[in-house]
């Protein structure tokens, strides 16, 4: 068996292990590269149909081309699709990009709190409705006990210390030095009632791994990774005031793995145009704390 087949095996059997074992589950979905393969194996692993729902953390400064694609393939590919937003924040203007905080406390609102809060069902949820093609929000959200994310452990510092299966407590504090050890790749799915896991079916994938996946796949991804004829392309998706893109003349796919096999950036960290990294000293791990994805 190839190396992309087994790592593919490994991500659709823990895709599966997680449907088994947690009722209320749901999977995040950013829009950016690793999130999508997710989906992919999703629908994979379920042939076409994921039978959980996708719940998106919109700040409201993702840029536009994101939503538009978030949007063109949850309903071609009839996805159940959530998202959740801090709206006190944004009424408030409480946020970096309008000058009245820093990054890491706009990210706390934006993003933790408002994760927090979606999958917690305490703050505003906006479910897709297929039949009218609008966003519709939720009467009586219920929270989300197993939650699906595409983190995976050679992007960053504080995402290697996270487990397959890792608990967070009833706040999504995130305790690193209590998670149940994984040892010879056996994991733990039993957890006490009311606690929150986070289920991270990508964790052994490098970043060569996902773009030849991509590839062999097929998979359509969002036009912001590919050079549009000005020498630039985004390597990591975020918010628009804070995401730097890197320059390359990569357009296709192949043109991206070709870059990634030369190790054109094996010397930059991926996440390095993503400047609010930068004020969490470089490992985003008070954040990830807090439940930041
Ligand atoms: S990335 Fe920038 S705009 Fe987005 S939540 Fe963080 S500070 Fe705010």
């Amino acid at each position: 068996m190839d190396h992309l087949t087994k790592l593919e095996n490994k991500s659709i059997h823990i895709l599966r292990e997680a449907y088994a074992n947690f009722k209320d589950l749901g999977m995040l979905w950013s829009i950016g590269k690793d999130s999508t393969v997710l989906l992919h194996l999703a629908r994979k692993a379920f042939f076409g149909h994921v039978p959980f729902p996708l719940i998106h953390i919109d700040t409201n400064y993702k840029i536009p081309e994101m939503i538009a694609y978030r949007d063109n393939y949850a309903k071609k590919w009839k996805l159940d699709m959530i998202y959740g937003q801090n709206i006190e924040a944004l009424q408030a203007k409480n946020t970096f990009p309008d000058g009245n905080c820093s990054r890491l406390e706009c990210c706390k609102l934006l993003k933790t709190e408002a994760l927090r809060d979606t999958l917690n069902g305490t703050g505003p949820r906006f479910r897709l409705n297929h039949e009218t093609g609008e966003y519709e929000r939720e009467k009586n959200p219920t929270a989300f006990t197993g939650v699906i994310v595409g983190v995976r452990s050679d992007e960053e510092g504080s995402r290697s210390k996270e487990r397959y299966f890792s608990p967070r407590n009833q706040t999504n504090d995130w305790n690193i030095g209590e998670q149940p050890p994984e040892f010879w790749n056996q994991y733990k799915t039993d957890f006490a009632p009311g606690t929150h896991v986070r289920i991270h079916p990508l964790l052994d994938w490098t970043e060569l791994d996902l773009w030849e996946y991509i590839q062999r796949e097929n998979i359509p991804m969002v036009s912001l990774y590919f050079d549009q004829g000005e020498g630039k392309r985004y390597r990591s998706l975020g918010c628009g005031p804070c995401t730097l893109a890197v320059e390359s003349t990569a357009s296709t796919v192949e043109e991206i793995v070709e870059e990634l096999r030369t190790g054109k950036f094996s010397n930059i960290a991926e996440r390095s145009g993503r400047a609010q990294d930068k004020e969490d000293g470089g490992g985003l791990e008070e954040l990830r704390k807090a439940g930041y994805m």
